[in-house]
């Protein structure tokens, strides 16, 4: 009766409420495939494939053509053996990685109904609440100034810092930005923005100042390794790959190549499977864990809150996008604050 016997995608298109800039790159929209698995009972399992061409080589239309041979590949098979539906697509890693991810969401949401247990349960039930950082992104000094104040006074803690631009200006962002909001923590994010030189001048500058860096996010190029090594052995601060970091594969080369203090983890990058492999290497080299998002709405945030609840694997959670999107809120878990609460008990 849980064998899977239909799939559906739709396409879901949500506006920033405000253009949404980071190191070279702007968005204003996300357009998000909403995918469900229909098992044969007439239960529904519901995904979102929030994709990336920047990070993936992702088009949507491209993406939209896999359905009829996703169908194929996972037609008849049963949510009860979730582990075979993730070995068939885990093939789509390199792909088409946020629809892996959608899929096996889907297959996990189907099970979770089937069962009477929420995934986060099914997951581990490690944690019943995480706590979300809020992002900043590129902007002029004083708008960022701004909207770090008002983001810390509306009780997220720890803020990220989209920087990767300018390194003067960098500096003096942090410096001003520290100084606005004593008592908050911050992961600052270069999306590539540096070169080796630049970040290590960057993170020494604003340690002096005493600015509470707790991540420096991919400052340099995702490929450049050797940059990775020297910047972290330079660094003051903990050095976080998230570009670099897509597959189980390039987590493994990143620890035994000495790259990275943290790995970010995004279920969009790696989707279920690989995300849980990284999530046993981090723990097993004593590398940190932090788990960020794409361009998702509540649908698709609520894959990671119930995956970082169950799994209760990340020191930080970069769960934002739905607060950035202009949308309806979808998504099954509950939000208090920064607090994120995964299918909280009515
Ligand atoms: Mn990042």
């Amino acid at each position: 009766m849980s064998e899977i016997v239909d799939v559906s995608f739709d396409l879901k298109s949500y506006e920033y409420s405000e253009a949404f800039r980071i190191a070279n790159n702007v968005k204003d929209k996300a357009n998000n495939i909403e995918v469900k698995v229909y098992l044969k009972d007439g239960t529904v399992g519901i995904g979102e494939a929030s994709s990336s061409y920047r990070v993936n080589g992702e088009k949507v239309p491209a993406l939209f053509a896999l359905k009829d041979t996703l169908k194929e590949m996972i037609s008849g098979e049963d949510v009860r053996n979730y582990r075979r539906i993730f070995n068939i697509t885990d093939g789509l890693s390199r792909t088409a990685p946020s629809v892996k991810a959608a899929v096996q969401y889907a297959t996990l949401d189907a099970l979770s109904a089937v069962i009477g247990l929420p995934v986060y349960q099914i997951l581990g039930g490690s944690k019943s609440k995480i706590h979300t950082d809020k992002t900043i992104g590129i902007d002029t000094i004083d708008n960022m100034v701004k909207k770090s104040i008002k983001t810390f006074n509306d009780g997220f803690k720890t803020l990220k810092i989209k920087i990767g631009e300018n390194l003067k200006e960098d500096i003096e962002k942090m410096i001003a930005i520290s100084e606005a909001t004593p008592g908050a923590s911050y992961i600052v994010d270069a999306n590539q923005g540096y070169t080796t030189k630049t970040a290590i001048q960057f993170a020494q500058s604003i340690y002096a100042q005493n600015v509470n860096v707790v991540v420096f996010e991919q400052p340099i190029m995702w490929n450049d390794l050797d940059g990775l090594k020297l910047l972290r052995y330079n660094s003051p601060f903990p050095i976080a790959a998230d570009e670099s970091a897509k597959t189980k594969y390039d987590v493994y080369t990143l620890i035994r190549n000495e790259c990275v203090d943290f790995v970010n983890i995004k279920l969009m990058k790696s989707g279920i499977s690989d995300a849980l492999s990284i999530v046993e290497l981090a723990k097993t080299a004593n590398v940190g864990l932090m788990i960020g998002c794409m361009g998702e709405s509540s649908l698709g945030i609520n894959q990671s809150v119930h995956f970082a609840a169950g799994t209760g694997a990340f020191t930080y959670h970069d769960l934002d996008s739905h607060m950035l999107l202009k949308e309806k809120f979808h998504g099954k878990f509950k939000q208090e604050g920064d607090a994120l609460i995964p299918n909280p008990v009515v």
